[in-house]
């Protein structure tokens, strides 16, 4: 219990959720309630993504 629920992706917010997909613990704002998703694999798993720009990793 070294850091004790902050959100991995803001690190300011307290994590409230577990993504299933990554596992990363991530505060309301950035947790997808639908797809159980932390943003940013929500982000890359959503298909219709309507962001014009593509990038990848
Ligand atoms: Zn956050
Ligand atoms: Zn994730």
């Amino acid at each position: 219990m070294s850091v004790e629920g902050v959100c991995q992706l803001c690190e300011s917010r307290l994590a409230e959720h577990d993504c299933t997909r990554c596992g990363a613990s991530v505060c309301r704002l950035h947790y997808d309630g639908e797809m159980r998703f932390c943003a940013d694999c929500a982000d890359k798993a959503k298909p219709d993504n309507r962001r014009g720009d593509t990038f990848r990793l």
